[in-house]
């Protein structure tokens, strides 16, 4: 016997539906500030499941976007850092070109 649901699911490739989303890889929050938690907007908002990431599969999750959303931000640290390195180093060639009689 096979219904829409169990349908939806095999063309997902969703073996084991995920318990929280039901296999969907979505699921709603009570809050704008959704899987990220803390303070948001009081608004129902739909988003990816933060137990299975969107895959649907409980046992195959996708990689989890709070850990993508902190490799974002120390990605952009490290070019802020390399940015400022290359600036000093930049400077101080500049300023021996003046040192050594330009
Ligand atoms: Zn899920």
């Amino acid at each position: 016997m096979s219904n829409d649901y169990e349908r939806f699911l095999e063309a997902r490739g969703v073996e084991t539906p995920c318990e929280r989303c039901h296999g969907l890889g979505t699921r709603t929050y009570g809050s704008t500030a959704t899987w990220r938690g803390g303070i948001g907007g009081q608004m129902v908002t739909t988003s990816v499941c933060d137990k299975c990431w969107g895959s649907g599969d409980a046992h195959r999750p996708w990689r989890s976007w709070r850990e993508i959303e902190l490799l974002v931000a120390e990605n952009a640290r490290m070019k802020a850092k390399k940015a400022a390195a290359d600036k000093a180093a930049f400077k101080a060639r500049g300023e021996a070109f003046y040192a050594a009689g330009g």
